[in-house]
């Protein structure tokens, strides 16, 4: 019989295991509870180029991701820029598809519905369990955004949002205390991302590091290394920690985007705020991990898995990178796993 597996999240570790499990003939339902595909890697139109929200490039050592891109077929979008990584032109190389990710994006999306896939949007996760269903099935109940519920019965749960919120949702099922408590251990660091489309060029560099004292620490120039493209000016991001107990966290975009600016004005004084064209604010409350745990939390519960960059190592002394291709290379771990699994229940007893 056909296996059925839910998967959580409609980022790039939830379109590749969904992807790989369609190809494979599984029954596959992604549920997203954002409006839209990506997660992190999200795009929206400026101007009129589609662009992603955070930025984002490619390495030429991201293996898994780089092998994903082939097989998909997208590798000829891909161009090599000089970095300007520090304003000279380094030998390290940039890479930025010819639409932006969301050539990737698109491609995934389109595998999963060829191969019988359905993503569900704006459906929450409220809980994992596995309680009342049938045998070794889990039941991942979801609230809709008119409130409503709606259950899904599969084989296969693969979670690819944060440890935190799996956690949250997931008290119906079997998982032993000490892996929840290294679970609960996962601490995350949360980020705003100010995206702004200028009139003029700032400075000459791709990344610039900011010292301690101001909001952001990072500014990309995006444009510096990858064009200007149609986005209709220079886009540069500024990237920020911020913690959620800090009052700035629960304030609207607009005061959110002064206060950024304020201090973008202070670093590079000749700017005005006529010299704005667009701007867009993103809040990532778990943007990136602070530790990789000790063992391997893959499976918290048979048949249930997290696919998270937070667990992509178990080495608690190397500081997490956040990078897209451990993710896609840890789902590629996992669904190897699920296949092996299936492949191996299937196999006649050998006698
Ligand atoms: C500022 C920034 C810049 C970055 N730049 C780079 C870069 O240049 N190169 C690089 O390689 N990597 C970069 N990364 C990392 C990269 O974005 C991530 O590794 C990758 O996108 C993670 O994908 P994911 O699918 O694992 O997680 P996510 O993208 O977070 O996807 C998880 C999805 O699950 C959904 N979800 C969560 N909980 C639920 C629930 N309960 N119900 C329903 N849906 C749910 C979320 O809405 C989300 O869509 C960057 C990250 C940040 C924050």
């Amino acid at each position: 019989m056909k296996k059925s597996v839910c998967v959580i999240g409609a980022g790039l570790s939830g379109l590749v295991c969904g992807m790989r499990l369609a190809r494979a003939g599984f029954e596959v339902q992604i549920i997203e509870e954002l409006s839209y595909p990506g997660g992190l890697l999200a795009s929206s139109r400026i101007g009129k180029e589609y662009l992603e929200l955070l930025p984002h490039h490619l390495r030429k050592t991201d293996r898994a991701l780089l092998s994903l891109t082939k097989e998909l077929g997208i590798s000829e979008g891909i161009t090599w820029f000089d970095s300007f990584w520090h304003g000279l032109a380094s030998r390290k190389k940039l890479g930025y598809f010819t639409n932006g990710f969301s050539d990737l994006i698109n491609r995934l999306m389109q595998e999963i519905t060829d191969h019988g896939g359905t993503i569900y949007y704006s459906t929450t996760v409220a809980e994992i369990s596995s309680n009342g269903t049938p045998d070794n099935k889990y039941c991942t109940s979801c609230v809709l955004s008119n409130s409503s519920r709606v259950d899904f019965i599969s084989d296969y749960v693969i979670f690819t949002g944060s440890c935190r919120s799996f956690i949250n949702s997931s008290y119906g099922l079997p998982i032993s205390i000490n892996m929840k408590d290294q679970l609960m251990n996962i601490t995350y660091r949360s980020e705003f991302c100010l995206l702004l489309v200028l009139k003029s060029k700032v400075s000459d560099v791709y990344f610039q590091k900011i010292n301690d004292g101001n909001p952001f620490q990072r500014i990309v120039n995006h444009s510096n290394s990858f064009g200007l493209r149609s986005y209709g000016g220079n886009v540069v991001y500024l990237v920020g920690d911020c913690s959620i107990s800090d009052p700035l966290w629960v304030e609207d975009d607009a005061k959110i985007k002064d206060t950024y600016f304020s201090a973008y004005r202070k670093l590079f004084p000749g700017i005005t705020k006529s010299d704005i064209k667009a701007w867009r604010l993103t809040k990532i409350r778990y943007a990136v991990s602070e530790r990789f745990p000790d063992s391997d939390l893959t499976e918290p519960s048979p048949n249930v898995f997290i696919c998270s960059s937070a667990l992509v190592s178990t080495n608690s002394q190397s500081l997490p990178e956040n990078r897209m291709d451990g993710v896609v290379a840890l789902a590629n771990r996992i669904c190897e796993k699920i296949l092996n699994n299936v492949q191996n229940e299937e196999a006649p007893d050998a006698e």
